[in-house]
């Protein structure tokens, strides 16, 4: 079975787009599910129509929900997606045109989780995390696969930070080409911090909120794996504020006439946020995770407010 996501252009940042001189962009926000989310999913969602499941259950107010049932009615499943209260109604419509059901439940996604996790059990369907699976960082390891496949020398690899599946994945791909010296650079926004707080713990820590106005980054807890993956390769955890994080987003629409969540746009704050760290690298590559939560409207709001 072909996969279901597509190997995206990778792109050298235009002169002057960064104050580093040499970015590159690996584009997941061309994947159809707008969102490298489908790698990952795609590959558990295929694993499972593999292994003979005809229904899947996923609980996101997003891109891991839009990519389920992406996934899921390009391989002919029932596909439903429960939804915390609170999501947008354009999320819903973005994912029921999909073919797939949307219910509601919970106010806060992990309501919705513990809901979506006992509606499969319930249903005997398969049941698609949003960032805490192995098959979803196989997928999702893809990414440095096709990199290095397109022949690109980089010597460190940004990356936004929500649950850590994205993170697990990349920091995978690396260390099965044998690249375990290349450092990830995880970036989160203030108020979303998981990973960061996890790691000056020394231990998982769950926040008590999420405050943060990039929702794909809103996980109160990160996966164990990505912790420990965290503390076992050469990783920078780096904050940035919500508005570096919008602004970024605003300017790589004008720049490279591309529309990204703030989520995304905090992996590319970063490199001008932080240019002592950036200083040390010949050759940074930012995964341009992408995310469908944005409209030119909401680009507009953010370039007025960054
Ligand atoms: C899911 C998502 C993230 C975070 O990925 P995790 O695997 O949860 O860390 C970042 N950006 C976008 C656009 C996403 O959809």
């Amino acid at each position: 079975m072909k996969p279901l996501h597509l190997n995206t252009p990778l792109l050298r940042a235009a002169p002057g787009q960064f104050s580093h001189p040499e970015v590159w962009l690996k584009m997941d926000a061309l994947q159809p599910s707008g969102s490298f989310k489908l790698r990952g999913v795609g590959r558990l969602v295929r694993k499972a129509a593999q292994d003979g499941a005809k229904e899947i259950v996923c609980a996101s107010g997003g891109n891991a929900g839009f990519a389920a049932a992406y996934a899921g009615q390009a391989l002919g499943l029932t596909v439903t997606i429960v939804l915390p209260e609170t999501s947008s109604a354009a999320v819903q419509s973005l994912i029921e045109a999909r073919g797939a059901t949307v219910l509601r439940h919970g106010a806060v996604w992990d309501a919705s989780n513990e809901f979506a996790q006992a509606l499969a059990a319930e249903r005997g369907a398969t049941y698609v995390h949003p960032f805490d699976h192995p098959l979803l960082w196989e997928g999702h390891a893809s990414l440095i696969d096709e990199v290095l496949d397109q022949g690109l020398d980089f010597d460190a690899v940004v990356t936004a930070v929500g649950g850590g599946g994205l993170f697990a994945g990349i920091v995978q791909g690396l260390r099965r080409h044998g690249l375990n010296d290349i450092p990830v650079i995880a970036v989160e926004t203030e108020g979303a911090a998981s990973l960061h707080e996890s790691l000056k713990a020394g231990q998982a820590v769950t926040l008590p909120a999420i405050t943060s106005i990039a929702t794909s980054l809103g996980a109160r807890r990160v996966a164990d794996e990505a912790l420990r993956l965290a503390q076992l390769h050469p990783t920078h955890s780096l904050l940035v504020s919500d508005a570096q994080a919008c602004g970024a987003a605003a300017r790589l629409a004008e720049q490279m006439r591309v529309m990204v969540e703030p989520a995304c746009g905090a992996a590319l704050a970063a490199v001008d946020v932080h240019p002592e760290l950036f200083a040390r690298f010949k050759r940074p590559l930012v995964e341009v995770c992408g995310g469908v939560a944005v409209s030119l409207e909401k680009l507009q709001a953010w370039t007025i407010s960054a």
